[in-house]
């Protein structure tokens, strides 16, 4: 990290105040690798953080621009900026699961809808982790947190049936992936390229928290320990394709089959002026 730190964060911010064990840093170091891949700097990228463990964490961390909104509001500034910024500036957006998937969820929704070209992190800790470890959409059911002394007993975004990203794909995202925070080169890979497309793009990233979720629902303080239960999430490349574990990499990319919004607003806008132009 500490190439990266040097050329890409601010001195101030490192170390972040993570829990010592937590995997964001993982799930930060990946994009990162990501941008040096791409061979971005930091006047390339604005980059946005949403509530949370990550939002916290990552905040203005970037030496480049930076800002906030909490709670979803994170993409309707996005939508501002990528309106003004030139085509070739990048916007990353992170945030955690709750923010992302739960409270967020409709902003979310509609700024795939539009094909809006940014992309989104999404660092998700299984829980609402940063206000003491209670359950939230992502949650397995079943576990004990704070908020569930006899275990969650309703169905999460990530199980019965349901996958969050189908949700996502369904309401126009055009490049989904997923991974988890213990992954290589292939989660390099997927930021690069969804950094890289045209249009909305997301990558989910599981990663543990040691703290609450390690700690509480998998009664363990063996950091080793849980590190495993949260590999054992995700089902080998070549594994199965009846196989219940979640399949890393990319989920979805539908290239550029819808416009992008930004681009087609623009386009709109000058052909309106050039009408109204005419009539004068
Ligand atoms: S509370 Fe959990 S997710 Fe948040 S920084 Fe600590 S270990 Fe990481």
């Amino acid at each position: 990290m500490d190439r990266l730190a040097k050329r890409y964060l601010r001195s101030r911010k490192i170390p972040g105040t993570t829990c010592s064990g937590c995997g964001l840093g993982q799930v930060h170091k990946k994009v990162l690798l990501a941008i040096e891949q791409l061979g971005l700097g930091t006047k390339d990228i604005v980059w946005g953080t949403g509530i949370g463990c990550a939002g916290r964490q990552i905040f203005n961390t970037w030496k480049g621009d930076n800002f906030a909104g909490t709670h979803g509001r994170v993409y309707a500034l996005a939508t501002g900026l990528r309106l003004a910024l030139p085509e070739e500036r990048k916007i990353i957006l992170t945030a955690g699961d709750g923010d992302a998937f739960g409270i967020g969820l409709l902003h979310l929704l509609h700024c795939a809808r539009r094909n809006l070209d940014v992309t989104v992190v999404v660092a998700d800790n299984f829980g609402c982790q940063s206000t003491g470890g209670q359950y939230g959409c992502t949650t397995p059911r079943g576990y004990v947190t704070d908020s569930s002394p006899y275990g969650v007993r309703e169905p999460g975004w990530l199980e019965n049936g349901l996958d969050i990203l189908d949700m996502l794909r369904d309401a126009g995202a055009t490049f989904l992936a997923r991974h988890s925070s213990f992954e290589g080169q292939s989660a390099v890979d997927s930021c690069a390229q969804a950094i890289r497309h045209k249009g909305f793009s997301l990558v989910h990233f599981i990663y543990p928290c040691v703290t609450h979720f390690g700690a509480v629902s998998l009664q363990s303080g063996d950091k080793a320990r849980i590190f495993r239960w949260f590999e054992g999430l995700f089902r080998p490349e070549a594994g199965n394709s009846g196989d219940p574990r979640f399949r890393s990499g990319v989920y979805h990319d539908a290239g550029s089959s819808r416009p992008e919004f930004a681009s087609s607003l623009k386009e709109w806008t000058r052909t309106v002026r050039r009408e109204a132009a005419g009539r004068d």
